[in-house]
């Protein structure tokens, strides 16, 4: 059992590195198959565990859900998703309903393809309060097959449970006060009433007053059917207290949001790019300034001398708010070299700013464009001879 005081992020991390040394041991043959097997799924298990829980619990804890999000950013399809928003400016993203009453998430990629995002992400991404959800629909799951695919509902009768009921409505003929079932008032397209058999015009003459059913099999007469639920794939029957009522969402991003994920967006595109060329990367990449640590996109270390660099995404040009965003940044930890990515391209004021304040701008429309420049900025600006700035 997990107190309260345990991080599950931390444990998340130490389970995680006990597996790889688990695989390590397997693969030096210093366990069987079998052995390996076992350990693997019970560690895979916590592992799974651990992660669920340090989700469940950022949603209240602001600390935790910051530490997920530098993490969540790096992962593909969360990847995927926040381009999404970025591209349709924060948009709402709503779930699509197909034949199987499977709830979709379709987004466009950057090839302009359509896919599918997971619902696991996007929960995950709430969890972290990347993205905002509201209600969209709600729908009951078979507590058996676990799909909503072929249930439907059912009325039965309340003494022998037969489902060959029928429902008639109640009406009253409000003059007259004659109650009678509706098909009695029904006269070809018209509506009189079986007693005083006057034609009724118009909808202040008479009132619904409820159901009244007969139950073909038993003969009983009951006001209130029995409800209940039958999921026809796998011939289950079941009522609402034990199927699986599943809250369906519509996702959102936040202004907030959308700033601080675009600037860690794709960075790990852009760290492996870095990395390959021989810098040290880290990402984000925090630096220890004078009074606070600062955060930026990514740090490398090309020949000891720090380059900071940062990320900005617009659905347009990117504008000079990053750019002082970057320059706060710098006056604190005072790197060696400072890169602003933009893409797909920054605006004219932004380069103007940027170059007042020594920040170099590259732009590209993909991570690995401007990965491919920044490296050759910083070959040029990190190397061994050239002076330290200032
Ligand atoms: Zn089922
Ligand atoms: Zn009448
Ligand atoms: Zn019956």
């Amino acid at each position: 059992m997990t107190t309260a005081t345990t991080d599950p992020l931390t444990e998340y991390d130490t389970l995680t590195s006990e597996h790889a040394r688990l695989e390590k041991q397997f693969l030096d043959k210093k366990l069987s198959q079998e052995e390996f097997g076992i350990l693997s799924r019970q560690l895979k298990e916590r592992i799974a565990h651990a992660e669920q829980q340090a989700y469940n619990m950022a949603r209240k804890d602001e600390d935790l859900a910051k530490r997920l999000r530098s993490r969540i950013y790096n992962e593909p399809m969360a990847q995927q998703v926040i381009s999404h928003f970025v591209r349709t400016g924060g948009r709402a993203l709503d779930p699509e309903f197909g034949p199987d009453r499977m709830p979709r998430y379709a987004l466009e990629n950057d090839k302009g393809e359509r896919v599918f995002a997971e619902r696991s992400t996007l929960q995950r991404l709430a969890d972290v309060g990347t993205v905002t959800e509201t209600l969209y629909e709600r729908v009951l799951y078979c507590p058996r097959c676990g799909t909503p695919s072929d249930v439907y509902l059912r009325f039965k009768c309340p003494h022998c449970g037969s489902i060959d009921i029928v429902i008639n409505r109640m009406m009253e003929h409000l003059q007259c006060g004659t109650i009678h079932q509706e098909t009695a008032f029904l006269v070809g397209r018209n509506i009189i009433c079986p007693s005083c058999k006057k034609l009724l015009q118009n909808q202040q003459e008479y009132r619904l007053i409820g159901i009244v059913c007969s139950c073909n099999s038993c003969h009983a007469h009951f006001e209130d059917p029995t409800q209940g639920y039958f999921c026809r794939r796998c011939q289950n029957e079941f009522t609402l207290l034990t199927g699986v009522v599943t809250d369906i969402f519509s996702y959102k991003m936040t202004p907030t949001a959308l700033n601080e994920a675009q600037q860690f967006l794709g960075v790990n595109v852009l760290s492996k790019a870095l990395a390959e060329a021989g810098l040290a990367v880290t990402a984000p990449g925090a630096l220890r300034g004078a009074t606070r640590e600062v955060v930026f996109s990514l740090v490398a270390d090309k020949n000891g001398k720090t380059i900071a660099i940062d990320i900005a995404h617009s659905p347009q040009e990117v504008e000079i708010q990053p750019v002082l965003d970057m320059y706060v940044k710098i006056i604190e930890a005072s790197p060696a070299v400072s890169i602003l990515g933009a893409v797909p391209r920054a605006s004219k004021r932004a380069k103007d700013i940027a170059g007042l304040h020594n920040i170099f701008i590259v732009e590209g429309v993909t991570l690995a464009e401007l990965g491919s420049k920044i490296i050759e900025i910083a070959s040029e600006k990190a190397q061994t001879q050239s002076p330290p700035p200032r």
